[in-house]
């Protein structure tokens, strides 16, 4: 049965979509059998796959609204050798209209059940906010995985990330977990990123992954070709990154 993971942030920029896209295909290149939902109307864990957001039939919206199953939704990224349930702007209705259907918070959780069994990973793409979309990611997810710049700020946003994770498990999800923080965007040489690095790791000790995502402009480039950074440029600082970090993700997860 396949593990579900959020990739979430509420804060902008930070690498989610970088993290999820590229997790997704290191992972795929380990033969791991992946489904990365993207749930942000952004739209481009979808294009950075590869996948032409202004061309879907159905898409995880008509899913969470209770319009289309999974199956019908979902697409292959050839690019990625991963499936996809894409999203495009119209994503951003279902924030109003979900507040009128039952049981709104887990209808991603019961949409992606019958799916589960095809997949060894299921990763979530969460738009930037703590919204009605990142519930459902949440309630839907074994565990969360928070990417994060080594900035002064980053620290204080995670506290309300935290928080709310924590509420989640209180109430909707007692699964629910932080599996891991991830450094990315890293710079080594800048102080300030070093001190922040080792302040996460003092604060949160085993928590924070081994692996560092260096900044790296091959993995920035990677979506204007309509490709995961790990399938533009395998031998790039940054793919080969993700790729050990899906190495590290599995050895975590075989450990929960
Ligand atoms: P949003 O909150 O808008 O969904 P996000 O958290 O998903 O953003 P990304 O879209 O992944 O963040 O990244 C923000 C920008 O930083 C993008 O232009 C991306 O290409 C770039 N970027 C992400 N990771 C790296 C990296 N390791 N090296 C260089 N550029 C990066
Ligand atoms: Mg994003």
């Amino acid at each position: 049965m396949a593990r579900i993971f959020c990739i979430a942030n509420q804060k902008g920029g930070v690498g989610k979509t970088t993290t999820s896209v590229n997790l997704a295909a290191g992972l795929a290149a380990q033969r791991q059998r992946v489904l990365l939902v993207d749930l942000d109307p952004q739209g481009n864990a979808t294009m950075g796959s590869g996948i032409d957001k202004r061309a879907l039939r159905h898409s995880i919206y008509h899913v969470l609204i209770g319009q289309a199953g999974a199956v019908q939704a979902r697409v292959r990224s050839e690019a990625g050798g991963y499936d996809v349930l894409p999203a495009n702007r119209e994503l951003a209705g279902a924030e109003v209209e979900l507040v009128d259907i039952d049981e709104r918070e887990t209808r991603l959780k019961t949409a992606l059940a019958p799916l589960l069994g095809e997949y060894d990973f299921v990763l979530i793409d969460c738009p930037p906010s703590l919204s009605m979309l990142t519930l459902n990611g949440l309630c839907a997810a074994h565990g969360v995985v928070i990417p994060m710049q080594c900035e002064y700020f980053a620290l204080e946003g995670l506290a309300d990330l935290v928080n709310t994770i924590k509420r989640v498990a209180g109430n909707l999800n007692p699964d629910l977990t932080i599996i891991g923080l991830l450094r990315v965007m890293f710079d080594p040489r800048m102080t300030l990123q070093q001190q922040v690095s080792e302040q996460l790791v003092a604060k949160f000790g085993d928590k924070v992954f081994d692996t560092i995502i260096p900044r790296n402009v091959r993995l920035a480039e990677a979506p204007s070709y309509g490709l995961p950074g790990v399938a533009y440029d395998k031998a790039s600082r940054g793919a080969q990154a993700y790729i050990s970090f899906g190495s590290e993700m599995i050895e975590r997860v075989r450990a929960l």
